[in-house]
């Protein structure tokens, strides 16, 4: 298992994702959650939903009513990278918070119930994040339970949420007996033993071949078919290579034409491994994604993830805490110190930054500073709302909210 707990400071803005995880009520982000925290090495407790232990939900309203009202961002390390997880409400009464948090989200899992497929509200969280051009990878949990069937959740997300789906997992055995997957890309099977939380590569059982076979075929067909340069490859040598599968699946995960399917299940640990194999792969860095528009006095400025440019973020959740009032930043552009003054570029007023935090789960490491692309809790702000740019008082700007798909807007 990759876990990489002591270097939670990404090399740099191209180590860190910056991810949140969409689901219905119920089809698993607690769990999923939980689980990314308890690999990662974040939590080393396993909290469980069912008793009210869980690390990302330490409101007790929120344990008390079992759904996420409050969003928080928790670091935990991966395999080199920084994975800054943002929870986004599930809950369509929180569309206000649902919609900032999007908005510093580079990239998201959606989790989808094995059994139920696409529901109503995941629905609507997928099209909300459709607005943000958030790229997405999907995640079908709950493959243990009775009655659950991959192939009929994927038709529901070709149906209902009018995307191509890219299979790239089959799984190992169904319901109680689900206990791997077989790994199209690479082709190879990875098994999850009873206890075990990591998985064991294996050859792809001998039922299986013929299936398998099948099935990374019509992957590479169904990206041929939405990728200039894979079709290209895919006319010349009748398949496609896996790193050509792997840059195209890519791509198409960043335009939006097409979303990456993974499985397994949270409840067991099955599957999340990969889940995190696959952030990592497909799903942008703060450097990867367009530099964001501020503006001041009718003149627009760009400011891209470099930390040498001047300060500008975006405060997005404010939480009274036993540490003090946090106030949660997604750091756009230049470098914010502890100590250092800031703008609320809303009121015009100077505020001192106190503490600069990294929320791990149930814990705070302090920093020193935080650059570009990051996402971090700082103490000390007294006014600064939920919605509020922070600048550098030397170089103001009002960030201005990203531009909706008028695609999507119209179908509302
Ligand atoms: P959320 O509302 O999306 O945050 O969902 P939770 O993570 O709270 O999960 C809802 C319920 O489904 C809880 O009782 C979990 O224990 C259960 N659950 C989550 N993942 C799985 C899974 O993979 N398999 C099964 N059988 N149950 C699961």
């Amino acid at each position: 298992m990759r876990t990489n707990t002591q270097h939670l400071s990404a090399r740099t803005s191209a180590d860190v994702r910056n991810l949140g995880i969409l689901a219905h009520v119920d089809a698993g982000k607690t769990t999923v959650t939980e689980r990314i925290l308890f690999l990662t090495g974040a939590t080393h407790k396993r909290g469980e939903v069912h008793d009210g232990t869980t690390v990302t939900d330490f409101d007790t309203q929120e344990r008390d009513r079992g759904i996420t009202i409050f969003a928080a961002a928790v670091s935990c390390a991966w395999d080199g990278h920084r994975i800054n997880l943002i929870d986004t409400p599930g809950h369509v009464d929180f569309a206000d918070e649902v919609e900032r948090s999007l908005r510093v989200l580079d990239g998201a899992v959606a989790v989808f119930d094995a059994v139920a497929g696409v529901e109503p509200q995941s629905e609507s969280v997928w099209r909300q994040a459709d607005r943000y051009d958030v790229p997405r990878i999907a995640f079908i949990n709950k493959l243990d339970r009775a009655g659950a069937d991959l192939d009929t959740a994927v038709a529901s997300i070709r149906e209902r949420l009018h995307t191509a789906p890219l299979v790239v997992q089959l799984p190992i055995g169904r319901e109680d007996e689900f206990t791997g997957v077989v790994d199209l890309l690479r082709m190879r099977a990875l098994v999850w033993h009873a206890g075990r939380d990591t998985y064991e590569v294996v050859p792809i059982p001998e039922a299986l071949r013929e299936q398998a076979h099948r099935r990374r075929h019509v992957l590479e067909e169904t990206v041929a078919e939405l990728h200039a340069a894979a079709m290209e490859e895919y006319c010349t040598a009748s398949a496609l290579s896996t790193p050509a599968l792997a840059a195209a699946l890519r791509d198409l995960t960043l335009s939006g034409e097409g979303v990456v399917v993974l499985c397994g299940s949270a409840y067991r640990n099955r599957g999340i491994e990969p889940l995190l194999e696959a952030v990592v792969s497909y799903l942008p860095s703060p450097a990867d994604v367009p530099a964001v528009r501020g503006t001041l006095g009718g003149t627009v400025q760009e400011r891209a993830a470099d930390p040498a440019a001047p300060f500008a973020g975006l405060a997005f959740k404010v939480n009274a805490t036993a540490t003090g009032r946090l106030t949660y930043i997604r750091v756009y552009s230049g470098t914010i110190t502890k100590g250092e003054t800031v703008m609320d570029a809303g009121t015009g007023r100077t505020e001192r930054i106190g503490r600069i935090l990294r929320v791990q789960a149930d814990r705070h490491a302090e920093l020193d500073r935080a650059t570009a692309g990051d996402i971090v809790a700082v103490v000390g702000l007294k006014t600064a709302r939920a919605g509020t740019t922070l600048c550098s008082p030397a170089a103001p700007l009002v960030l201005e909210p990203p531009t909706v798909a008028a695609s999507v807007v119209s179908m509302a």
